[in-house]
């Protein structure tokens, strides 16, 4: 047994996966808030440029990956895939798990490997800043990194209460030259109007997002760049799951269950949708577990529907899991999950039954986190320990049940910049959340009024 399953730089794949050719039922289309029809390339263009436009919709299998991308994944790429057999000692269930670690790139997350291809693109079209949100801040450092890169300025609106929070976030940036803002901002419209009501707005994703669309849509040279939701960043990301294939495929093993955290979905499908493709052309057996927050629960307990991507309603409206765009979840520290809507892809998919989903409480969470680091030796980002204690919980069935099962998981990053998370946690700070449905239901009235 290998513990640690290398690639060469030249296993890197060349091409990115478009789960959407092989869906049995397409994604319904984003809608034009105004007039409900829906939105055309033209509709887009302020905000991205045209190649990424033509990703977000096409329908073709495969997407060649240019060569300049490729030379800075290499800085990191192919990621290493891991055999967690001390981890697995521990849980003493009839398990093989692997994972694959995202946690060596620039910024330590999957973030940069759709980062560097949206900066390319932009770069090639002439733009000379983009303009982004970040919560906890692993998207903003991601992108500060990829602009840099390519010699682009770059503007972080990031979410107050993780600005005042999580200020070695705000270092990094700065250190890749980006200008980091706090959001809510007076910068923009979206912002005063938010801190009219409440001076001491912490802030949200939703916010940021509102704030960083605005100054894109007012300035020619400015585009706008999301790290998660949208089908082009989902579909960046599968390069993580083609190099696991070729890595489980050394290891003489294919998983029986694939298991990510859910934030907007672009790590879940990065790691499950090369895999996920046998199931959809083949009818290969296999279970992709999403885990989501309890305190965020949007596939879990959230409705199918169109809604908007932000709070201020700038964005098209979506058809996805959604808690409504007005949604506050809890200041849990997994900020990169804390997101009210779940990506178009993995919605139609979760719909469809094509996929599951888990919500989990952040105790649970943290738990399986400290095991899993002592066990192997890296300390998981918040966000991931939701996927490590779902393969605690799945480890447990397989005993409970006498089966044998392969477990491969995506270890999305590590937890380095996140150690007051893990002090808090030892502190006894951490408590779980649960709402009532109806508590939970009571912005969706507002969106059921968009629907077409
Ligand atoms: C951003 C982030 C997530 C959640 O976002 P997805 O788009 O769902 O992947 C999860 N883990 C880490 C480490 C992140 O940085």
């Amino acid at each position: 047994m290998n513990k640690k399953i290398m690639l060469n730089e030249s296993d890197i794949p060349r091409q990115w996966y478009n789960i959407t050719a092989d869906m049995p039922n397409k994604p319904l289309p984003p809608l034009h808030p105004g007039t409900k029809q829906p939105v055309g390339p033209q509709d887009l263009a302020p905000l991205f440029p045209m190649e990424l436009i033509k990703q977000e919709v096409s329908t073709e299998r495969y997407i060649e990956i240019p060569d300049e991308i490729i030379e800075i994944y290499k800085m990191w790429r192919p990621s290493p895939l891991y055999r967690a057999d001390k981890f697995e000692k521990l849980l003493d269930a009839p398990v093989k798990i692997y994972y694959k670690y995202e946690g060596v790139s620039p910024s330590g997350s999957h973030k940069p490997n759709t980062a560097v291809a949206q900066a390319y693109y932009n770069k090639k079209e002439g733009v000379k800043r983009i303009a982004t949100e970040t919560g906890a801040g692993q998207w903003g450092t991601a992108l500060s990194f990829a602009c840099a890169q390519f010699g682009l300025e770059c503007d972080v609106y990031m979410v107050r209460i993780s600005y005042d929070q999580k200020p070695y976030r705000k270092v990094m940036m700065n250190t890749f030259g980006a200008n980091v803002y706090a959001s809510p901002s007076n910068r923009t419209q979206a912002g005063r109007n938010i801190l009219e009501q409440d001076p001491n707005s912490p802030g949200s994703l939703g916010i940021a997002i509102s704030e960083a669309i605005e100054i894109a849509a007012q300035d020619p040279d400015t585009k706008y760049s999301l790290g998660s939701v949208l089908n082009h960043v989902l579909m960046h990301q599968t390069i993580i799951g083609q190099e696991a294939e070729k890595q489980m495929e050394y290891a003489g093993d294919f998983p029986d269950i694939i298991i990510a955290p859910l934030g907007g979905g672009s790590n879940f499908a990065g790691i499950s949708f090369p895999f996920l493709k046998h199931k959809l052309t083949n009818g290969t057996k296999l279970r992709c577990i999403a885990v989501e927050p309890a305190s965020c629960p949007k596939l879990t307990r959230g409705k199918f529907m169109y809604d908007f991507g932000d709070t201020a309603g700038y964005t098209p409206l979506l058809p996805m899991y959604t808690l409504g765009h007005n949604f506050k979840p809890a200041a849990i520290h997994a900020g990169g999950l804390r997101y009210h809507g779940a990506s178009v892809l993995c919605s139609q998919l979760l719909k469809d039954g094509l996929i599951e989903a888990q919500a989990i409480q952040q105790l649970e969470c943290f738990e399986a986190g400290v095991a899993f680091t002592k066990a192997e030796g890296i300390i998981p980002a918040p966000e991931a320990t939701h996927g490590i204690a779902q393969v605690i919980r799945e480890a447990r069935r397989a005993k409970e049940e006498g089966t044998q099962k392969t477990i491969l998981f995506n270890l999305c990053g590590h937890g380095l910049v996140d150690m007051q998370a893990y002090q808090d946690y030892f502190d006894g700070k951490l408590h779980d959340h649960s709402f009532s449905d109806e508590e939970l239901q009571a912005d969706l009235p507002n969106i059921a009024a968009l629907q077409p």
